[in-house]
């Protein structure tokens, strides 16, 4: 099955640029046993460009799988600078758009946690709708959650503001998804939207394969979602880059009429497909010296851990999945502590095992949490060689 139109726009001139061969299609289930992790079905992917809208997205996507109603372990709140990062950018939200009291909507809000710090936050009322939320996960009275997915019927719901954080690149119709929230909403042009996303740029910039998995079908930059939302009936009021340049957010409102209100950000589509003809190049040398560099410590014998579960050590770990160098993944979610990673098989451990397990090398997931990855490490007496992506 390929698509042969693209989902953003409709496009047929749609060029394929990348391919990974076997990726597992679950990167964030919760897996108990290690055949279980590798009996976890792989499909290819290839991801393709759009000429038209400057969109990229897995050509491959196989749309009958129900990702969204199966449990997951997404939680990310327990990392000091990701709260910092949640927090900030609420407490900026509820100021701009003076949200102090108000109702506030999250479309895809897993477990509750976001909904739940921003009503913390303003003091109002929270609605949270997600097929996969578990009854019982939050207990605040002022948070309401719908166990399904959104519907036109949601958007009579009281909400002043609608958010959406990192759902959209899960979505393969992503117009037909933005057009339905628009429909939604009819004339109510008073309700901001908010969503938070990952970007594309970055990962054809660095050429950062572990970012590209199965379960993200769709990979947005600052233009291609510009132009999503104008077409589907929004005007932007701000469109930016923030965590260090990973995340993409964009807020809108509801318009009338076709709004032309662009921003400087967003690159044109001859700019982004200079980005992926560089990409083509640079990625083959990119997955080389990766190669390299594991090779050399398996040759050495040297104990080698990474640091940072979930989809990226999984977009990661496919692509030397062979080379069988890794016996552990560590992350500081205790959740995921003695599951074992889908497709890969090696088992997730908390921190702290590291103390007596003492690795040579730690190969960091995510470059931003370095600092405070090598501190805990240093504590425990632990002095590993550090690689950050
Ligand atoms: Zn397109």
């Amino acid at each position: 099955m390929i698509h042969e139109n693209c989902p953003n726009c409709g496009s047929t001139k749609i060029e394929g640029f990348f391919k990974i061969k076997n990726a597992p299609i679950f990167s964030l289930v919760t897996v108990k046993s290690q055949q279980e992790a590798l009996n976890v079905p792989r499909k290819d992917i290839e991801l393709g460009f759009c000429h038209s809208c400057g969109f990229v997205f897995n050509r491959l996507f196989d749309t009958s799988i129900d990702f969204f109603t199966m449990g997951y372990e997404d939680q990310q709140g327990f990392s000091t600078t990701f709260m910092k990062y949640l927090k900030k950018i609420s407490e900026d939200l509820i100021q701009k758009y003076d949200l102090k009291g108000k109702t506030l909507l999250e479309i895809g809000c897993g477990k509750g946690d976001f909904i739940n710090l921003l009503v913390e936050l303003n003091e109002g009322k929270g609605i949270g709708i997600d097929p996969a939320y578990e009854e019982g996960r939050q207990n605040n009275p002022n948070l309401t959650f719908y166990k399904e997915f959104y519907k036109t019927d949601h958007g009579k719901l009281p909400a002043d503001f609608i958010c959406c954080r990192h759902t959209l690149e899960h979505i393969h119709g992503t117009q037909a998804f933005l057009q339905l929230i628009r429909d939604s909403l009819g004339n109510q042009t008073n309700k901001i939207i908010f969503f938070e996303i990952p970007q594309i740029t970055r990962i054809l910039e660095v050429q950062a394969f572990w970012d590209i998995y199965y379960e993200h079908c769709s990979y947005f930059s600052a233009g291609s979602l510009a132009r999503l939302f104008r077409s589907t009936g929004y005007e932007i009021l701000d469109l930016r880059l923030d965590y260090n340049d990973q995340y993409l957010l964009i807020e809108a409102r509801p318009a009338l009429t076709k709004s032309t209100r662009g921003f400087p950000i967003e690159e044109s589509i001859e700019e982004q497909k200079k980005r992926v003809d560089n990409f083509k190049i640079k990625i083959r040398e990119q997955l080389e010296d990766w190669r390299k560099n594991l090779t050399a410590l398996k040759a050495k014998g040297k104990k080698t851990v990474v640091w940072g579960g979930g989809s990226k050590s999984v977009g990661f770990l496919t692509n030397f999945a062979d080379l069988d160098l890794i016996e552990f993944v560590v992350d500081i979610n205790p959740h995921m502590e003695n599951n074992y990673i889908p497709g890969i098989g090696k088992k997730y451990v908390q921190p702290g095992f590291l103390k007596d397990y003492k690795p040579e090398a730690v190969i960091i997931m995510n470059g931003i949490y370095k600092d405070e990855i090598t501190k805990t490490l240093h504590e425990m007496d632990v002095f590993p060689e550090i690689y950050a992506l």
